[in-house]
């Protein structure tokens, strides 16, 4: 599990967000991505170090962090949708100083859509080149785009069949400005995966068709894969927002989240029972519950039921029962025995937040608890958590920071 960095400097609430109410409390740590931003940049050296903000920033919230990522020199960004771009467009106003890049290609009628918003498809094969180099032509503008090349996730990208044609007339893509050649690595968190080399070679035959064209491989994990995957540019996302790239070694991002649930009821129970939705758990002796406003809608899995467990600082607290849709019960008994033991904790009351996602279960250990990836925890989070956004009063971009 990852170490928090206890910081000493002082933090600040920059933004607060979220239904007013809120009982439960997502806290995002802007300077810690921030920091993941120029750990990602140093790595990537001498390549561009981009950022995917899709999916609203993985659940963080794509105002707060495309802001922090522009001021740590950030150029470039990748969403999926067009309307999460033309939302970006709206943060990031400069198309000078922010390239966007919609990763999930360009569908029939939208080219008059990205050009008025100064974004960028990412032509995903024959038809959308065809599409682009038409209306480039008509508006006699040579507007840039990205082709993304299929390499081994027969997903989005030219197949094999239709890179051939490409290859065989360079003129398809000569009325507008091919500013980026990629394409995307299907087991870069597995180092070791024999796939990551294959890919890496058959982009390495591919970009030899554009000469002097930017190329890009490498998301998160395919930045620690090493030098042979970066080429000019890299395109990160989780790992701005602190899950491990892979399984070796201790995971080198700082933590962005803490999830605080609140508990609404502290219950005892006395005589045996059972607790919750299809009565999965039976209490056999006196055992001391709460009740914490939180559940599956708040991206809580369902699977985390009777497996699960919260933090009181390191004391795990295990989930009782089915996980409910706006609700989880924790036992309490840990707390007790810690109190035996000499640990002096003092007692839950309703009202106090238990770590849900903290310091000592990051967002990696929850996800492992509940047979996922980091990816599905952070963008499962939904929108009924009051967010807040802390860092330094006056973040240091990335200039002040090597300055
Ligand atoms: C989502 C995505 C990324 C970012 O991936 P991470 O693993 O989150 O770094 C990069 N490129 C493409 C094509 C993607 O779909």
């Amino acid at each position: 599990m990852a170490t928090w960095t206890v910081t000493t400097k002082t933090m600040v609430i920059l933004e607060e967000t979220g239904p007013p109410h809120a009982g439960s409390l997502l806290t995002i740590d802007l300077d810690a991505i921030g920091a993941n931003y120029r750990l990602l940049a140093e790595r990537a050296h001498p390549a561009e170090c981009a950022a995917v903000v899709k999916a609203d920033a993985y659940g963080l919230g794509v105002g707060p962090v495309a802001r922090i990522l522009a001021r740590q020199g950030c150029a470039t960004f990748f969403v999926a949708h067009l309307d999460e771009a033309i939302e970006l467009r709206g943060i990031l106003p400069r198309v000078d100083s922010a390239a966007i890049y919609v990763l999930n290609g360009l569908l029939s009628g939208e080219e008059a859509t990205f050009h008025a918003h100064g974004l960028r498809p990412v032509l995903n094969d024959l038809g959308q080149i065809d599409r682009w180099s038409r209306y480039c032509s008509a508006e006699s503008k040579p507007l840039p785009a990205a082709i993304q090349l299929d390499t081994g996730m027969s997903r989005l990208g030219l197949p094999l069949s239709e890179q051939a044609v490409l290859f065989a007339q360079p003129d398809l893509a000569s009325r507008f400005q091919l500013s980026l050649v990629m394409s995307h690595l299907a087991c870069a968190d597995t180092p070791e995966h024999p796939l990551n080399r294959t890919q890496q070679r058959e982009f390495s035959t591919a970009i030899q068709h554009f000469p002097g064209v930017p190329a890009s491989i490498a998301a998160s994990s395919g930045v620690f894969l090493g030098p042979d995957w970066r080429f000019d540019l890299v395109r990160p996302g989780v790992c701005l927002y602190g899950v491990k790239p892979n399984d070796s070694g201790p995971n080198p991002m700082a933590q962005v989240i803490r999830l605080q649930g609140k508990i609404l009821q502290i219950h005892d129970v006395d005589t045996p029972r059972t607790v919750g939705y299809g009565a999965s758990h039976r209490i056999g002796g006196p055992t001391r519950i709460a009740t914490v406003a939180a559940g599956y809608a708040d991206g809580l899995l369902r699977i985390l039921s009777n497996r699960g467990v919260a933090h009181v600082g390191e004391i795990a607290l295990p989930i009782l029962g089915r996980v409910s849709m706006d609700l989880i019960t924790l036992d309490l008994s840990p707390l007790g025995n810690a109190t035996e033991t000499g640990g002096a904790v003092t007692p839950l009351q309703p009202g106090d937040l238990v770590d849900l996602i903290g310091p000592y279960r990051d967002v990696d250990a929850v996800a492992a608890d509940a047979d996922t990836i980091g990816y599905e925890i952070l963008t499962s989070l939904g929108s009924r958590y009051r967010r807040r956004y802390i860092g330094a009063p006056s973040a240091p971009s990335i200039a002040e920071a090597h300055a």
